[in-house]
This record gives C-alpha cells, structure tokens and sequence, in this order.
C-alpha cells in the first residue's frame, strides 16, 4: 500500500472512533449494563445462582435457535467442558486447524489429549474439508468401532473445526465428513455470535458449539462463554461437571466425578443480558462498517475475507489480505506507529513450542494466510449507536 492510501486509512479510522488512538476491539457499555450490575449487587446473589444468569442462557438458546445453552465462566473453559462431555480422554487425539487462537487447543491438551493440525480454506480460514476427508482416508482404520490414527495408534475422537473471525467454516461439508467417520463434531464458534450458513446459527451444526463474551468478541461479559446445543444428554452432563459434579440433594454435599467450577457468575451474566438487548443493533453497525472497508479497499486491489454467498457474517473482527509477508509487516508497523490498532492472524499453533511436535498436514493455505492476514478496526463506533 501506498503512503497516501496508508495515511488516509488512519485518518478515516480516527474520524470514525472521534479520536487519535484507535483500539482494535473496544467493548461499548451505553445500555442497561449498570442498571442490572446495581440489581445484581442489591440481590447478593453475585455468584452462579442468579436470575440473570438463567435469562441470559434462554436469551441465547432463543437468539441461537439452540435447544439448550450452558454458560461458562470463558470460553476456554466451555471448550474444555465440551471436550469432556463428548469423551475426549487422556491419550485421544482431536482433529483441529493450525490457524487458530491458542485457546482452541489449549482446551484439547487440558483433556490430556493431542491436537492434529489440518489445513485450512483460502477463503473461509476455517478447516478444509478436502483436508480432513483426505486425512482421515489415508492415516486412519476403524478398530472396535474406534477410529485409529495410524501415525501415532491412538484414537482420534473429535473433530473441532473454528470459524475464523465470525466467517462460517464449510460446515455442512465438515459434519458430512464427521458422520461418514462416526465422529462427534464440536464447533469453536467462540468469535461467531451472530454469523449463520444457511439461516442455522453457528455451533447449531455441531453437537456441541462454543461462544465466547471476552472483552474483545462481539458482546462481552468481562470474562464468559457458553455452550450450545440440541442434545438434552449433553446438557445435562454439560450443567452437571459445570457446577463441580455435584449430586443435587437439599443439603448433603455429594459429587460423583471430578467437577469444575465453571459457571458463569450472575454479575457477569446481567452484564450479557444487558448487551444482548443492542445485538442486532451492533451487528447492523459492523456490517455497515465492513461495507465500508471493503469499497475502501477494493480500489487498492485489497480484499476483505468475507464468506461464501449462502453465509450471513458477524463482521467481529474486519480482515484484509496483503499480497506479501513484507506489505503486511509495513502496514502493521504503519498503522500502529500512528497509533491506528491494526493486528496480524495469529502465529500458526504448529509453530508454537508447546505443539511443535503435533501431527499436521503440509498447512501451505495455513502458512500463506498467516503471512498475508491483517484485522483492522472493527468496534462499533459508539457516536452510531442510538444511545
Ligand atoms: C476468544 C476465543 C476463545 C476463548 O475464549 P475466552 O473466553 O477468551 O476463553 C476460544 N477460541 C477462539 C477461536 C477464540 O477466539
């Protein structure tokens, strides 16, 4: 990119955020946030017994179309929580996408399993499902019903695609492949509350799907997460390791497996509740945002990464693609010099050294999307919000 088209990228950025420096992600709190934070606090029920805490997860099953919705303290620990309710074990093997935020695989190894690293697709960044047919084709046997990876003999017993900043991963093509192999498919959709294929919410495709409040997702909650799903076993198994495996009974303290507690507080679910009631609104502001970039961008011959036709996308997190290693570096050092927060995708988990001896595929989309890939503002203006 040229210095003029540079400057004027920055320019645009402070005038839209009305001011110098611009975050990547800011949150906006101009709703009933301290007004239920207050009701909250008068009720002492600050902890995972709460009224909001039950409304926020209908709201979300409502908003999902989800049967059930189990919300979590982040979604690091929904993605554990899943893992375990769909029977991943010690010495198991978890097929995941190498272009992802640690957090994904993180939650495998807490199972004390493994990650295998497949490709990605150029356009969607999410799991290829050429790659995986093609994986589990060639390196794989069926043994005692068991599917055996024959690189390394252990079972492999999920399938965790992640939809890369909101954009659906082809996942009709991907449960396809899960059910031809007799394999549970979870969904990290920690970044794509709001995104749908095909009118179906993402993490509706899966048996389980995963979302995430962080600070920097589309809605927050401080920290929290929340899993959904259609599938009452799962649930209740879901709310029952949840809330440390205890056994309910009036008063006796009784628990029948090792729990967590991993329930979201009721503080931090009213500040959900709160933020839910402005989605549609904040999803409405994103994509006239995205619109904008991309007629920004297109001259310039750059790219925003934005799904197929049939996919309705949540804008999180804006990306565009650079022609080299060497452009994105400039725009980076560019724009963040100016104090215009500009970020790269993130370091392949391959090459991390705590997974840089896990199973993996030849990763070139992977690799060419980690050199090319920048997120560029993508908060929703707060002067744009009604109020
Ligand atoms: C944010 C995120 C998570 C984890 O969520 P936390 O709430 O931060 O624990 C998991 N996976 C992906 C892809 C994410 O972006």
């Amino acid at each position: 990119m040229e210095k003029h088209s540079l400057d004027s990228f920055i320019e645009i950025n402070q005038k839209i955020y009305d001011k110098r420096s611009v975050l990547l992600h800011e949150p906006v709190f101009s709703g009933n946030e301290k007004t239920y934070l207050n009701d909250v606090i008068d009720s002492t029920y600050v902890s995972y017994a709460g009224k909001y805490v039950d409304q926020f997860e209908k709201k979300i099953a409502t908003f999902t179309g989800a049967k059930y919705a189990v919300s979590t303290v982040n979604g690091t620990a929904a993605l554990h929580a899943a893992l375990l309710t769909l029977g991943v074990m010690q010495g198991d093997e978890v097929i995941t996408q190498s272009l992802t935020f640690v957090a994904t695989v993180n939650a495998i190894k807490y199972c004390g399993a493994d990650p295998i690293f497949l490709d990605v697709d150029e356009d969607t960044m999410g799991l290829s499902p050429d790659h995986l047919r093609h994986f589990l084709e060639t390196n794989t046997i069926k043994v005692n019903g068991r599917v055996i990876n024959k690189l390394s003999n252990n079972p492999i017993s999920c399938i965790m695609p992640m939809h890369t900043f909101g954009i659906p991963a082809r996942i009709t093509e991907l449960c396809s492949i899960a059910q031809d192999f007799d394999l549970p498919l979870l969904e990290d959709s920690a970044e794509a509350l709001g995104s749908r294929s095909n009118g179906k919410h993402l993490g509706r495709y899966g048996k389980l799907g995963v979302l995430s409040f962080n600070s920097n997702k589309i809605i927050t909650t401080g920290g929290g997460g929340m899993i959904i799903t259609d599938d009452e076993n799962a649930y209740l198994k879901l709310m029952h390791i949840t809330k440390t495996g205890k056994v309910s009974h009036k008063y006796e303290f009784l628990h029948d497996e090792i729990g967590y507690n991993y329930r979201l507080p009721n503080l931090n679910a009213c500040v959900g509740v709160a933020q839910l009631e402005r989605l549609d609104e904040i999803l409405a502001l994103k994509k006239d945002l995205a619109v904008f970039w991309s007629g920004f961008f297109a001259p310039l011959g750059i790219k925003l990464k934005n799904g197929g036709k049939n996919d309705l996308i949540n804008n999180w997190l804006i990306a565009i693609q650079l022609r080299s290693h060497q452009e994105r570096s400039h725009f980076l050092d560019y724009t963040n010099d100016a104090g215009v927060s500009t970020r790269p995708i993130w370091t392949l988990m391959s090459d991390l050294p705590m997974f840089k001896n896990a199973i993996s595929d030849n990763l070139l989309t992977s690799r060419h999307l980690a050199d090319t890939i920048v997120n560029i503002p993508s908060g929703v203006p707060r002067n744009r919000l009604t109020r």
